[in-house]
């Protein structure tokens, strides 16, 4: 990267839309995981598609590799540079607009620098619902989130972000833009493009807008917290409620014992909802209208018939709130238990009870004392499947036999049917999991589509395959 080069850019994108300061790059350049450390001698942050397409026309002139930023919440490695100081940084920051919605269409479209929880608030304002919620909703953006087809709380009613997505704006990676923004339902001429770029972590193109799915807004939600005994029960109970009241269930999320304990031991504030400690919890949103009674009467019809142990509902926002805090805050308070080694899975629905047992002998075999702390979004058999580090282990040691650990819980996985990455993405961290896990032929036509659509392979270098 030239001295040269780099004055090209910056007149590219203007002085408002470029940066080689220190202190401003460096959050950019980790993630708050402390995990990856880059370099790199501009981050450049361009206000328009037109200077998106300029700039990476420039980098694929001079071979650099480019890594577009969104919100840097992946917490992979893939939005961070190399160390080499010798890739662009690509923030969408700038590109932070809702060009349009259209309530009649329950449609919006916004660029990729859009903060998710922004959309979500355009969206409410002209009374629709933009569904896609996860905990990062105050940072993560639009971009970011299509790139790696995001999930959330959501899943079970609304889908994941590739079912959100009507339409796509994209720079390739020659600088052609295509422009696929249609808010079309149906559409059958020929291949679906757009799904492509979803999920494929800024590698096959730079998303500079998306036309998103919006739908109305639920009258009112009610959110309960329910005692299972197994986890195998708590698959029955989403099976039961779905059967009782359709898809108006919208979150059902598994909270093991251990991270309930984590969250009272090192959350200040929070309070276990049930009077005696309970092995399996989950927590659910239903959206119920006007009148809550045909969720609670599925409720005491599972308490009756013994699929629950115990139930909870919220009787007021507030309430829902404290619930949901549980929930969102067991990342934080499993920081406080020392080192994690983080999977990210996805198993059938039916076959999570499975996956646990089977997880549980794995996790002992290779690791006798290490604490598991189990949770996630089972409407999507995407599980949270974390292990802190025995007490007493030297971060370095369980970080060594760790890798043993992880490579027999993704056998299990693919054993099961499952996926070794259902949210955050691949980046660098799973890179050479998922080239050992991932079938030969889909590796082989992954492969092709990076080489037809990236031939120089300067879009996010390094990243994913
Ligand atoms: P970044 O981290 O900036 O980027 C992610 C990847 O996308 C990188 O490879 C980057 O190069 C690429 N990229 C970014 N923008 C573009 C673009 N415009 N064009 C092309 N490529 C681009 N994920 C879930 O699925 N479900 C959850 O419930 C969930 N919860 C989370 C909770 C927390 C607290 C955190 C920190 C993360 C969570 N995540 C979850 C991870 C999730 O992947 C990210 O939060 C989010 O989707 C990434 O958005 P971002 O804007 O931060 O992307
Ligand atoms: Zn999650």
């Amino acid at each position: 990267m030239t001295d040269s080069l780099i004055q090209e850019l910056a007149r590219i994108v203007g002085p408002a839309g470029w940066t080689r300061d220190p202190d401003r790059l460096a959050p950019q350049l980790t993630e708050w995981r402390g995990t990856y450390y880059g370099k790199t001698r501009v981050m450049l942050a361009p206000a328009s598609t037109a200077e998106v397409s300029a700039v990476v026309r420039v980098c694929a002139d001079a071979g650099v590799g480019i890594v577009p930023q969104g919100g840097n919440t992946g917490l992979c490695g893939g939005a961070v540079p190399d160390e080499s100081g010798e890739q662009v940084l690509l923030s969408l920051a700038r590109m932070n607009r809702v060009r349009s919605i259209d309530p009649m269409d329950y449609s919006l479209v916004a660029e990729a620098g859009c903060v998710l929880a922004a959309v979500q608030e355009r969206a409410r304002v002209v009374d629709r619902l933009f569904p896609l919620s996860l905990s990062a909703e105050g940072s993560c953006q639009i971009g970011g989130n299509l790139s790696t087809d995001a999930g959330g709380i959501n899943v079970l009613r609304y889908g994941t972000a590739r079912q959100l997505v009507l339409g796509l704006e994209v720079v390739l990676a020659d600088g052609t833009v295509w422009d696929g923004l249609r808010s079309l339902r149906k559409d059958t001429a020929g291949y679906d493009l757009k799904q492509l770029f979803l999920g494929s972590e800024g590698t096959l193109g730079v998303i500079t807008a998306a036309c998103l799915r919006l739908f109305p807004l639920p009258a009112a939600v009610s959110t309960a917290i329910v005692a299972v005994d197994t986890a195998d029960k708590a698959v029955e109970l989403l099976s039961a409620l779905r059967s009782a009241l359709g898809d108006r269930i919208q979150a059902f999320e598994l909270i093991s014992a251990r991270a309930m304990r984590f969250v009272e031991r090192h959350i200040p504030g929070s309070r276990y909802p049930f009077d005696r400690a309970q092995d399996w919890h989950v927590l659910v949103d239903a959206a119920v209208g006007a009148d809550a009674t045909g969720f609670e009467d599925a409720l005491a019809k599972a308490l009756a018939n013994g699929l629950a142990g115990d139930a909870v509902v919220a009787k007021n926002t507030a309430e829902a709130e404290a619930l949901w805090r549980i929930r969102h805050s067991i990342s934080e308070a499993q920081k406080y238990e020392g080192a994690s080694i983080k999977h990210d899975i996805a198993v059938p629905i039916g076959r999570i009870g499975e996956f646990l047992r089977k997880g549980e002998r794995v996790i002992a075999d290779a690791m006798p004392t290490a604490r598991p702390c189990v949770f996630g979004h089972v409407g999507d058999g995407n599980l949270h499947y974390n292990v802190s580090v025995p007490r007493g282990m030297p971060e370095a040691v369980f970080r060594e036999r760790g890798e043993a650990l992880t490579e027999a819980v993704y056998r299990l996985v693919g054993d099961m049917g499952g996926s070794i990455s259902a949210e955050h993405g691949i980046g660098v961290a799973k890179k050479a999991s998922l080239a050992r896990h991932k079938p030969a032929v889909d590796m082989m036509l992954m492969r092709r589509i990076k080489q037809a659509l990236d031939p120089a392979g300067i879009l996010n270098p390094g990243k994913l395959i």
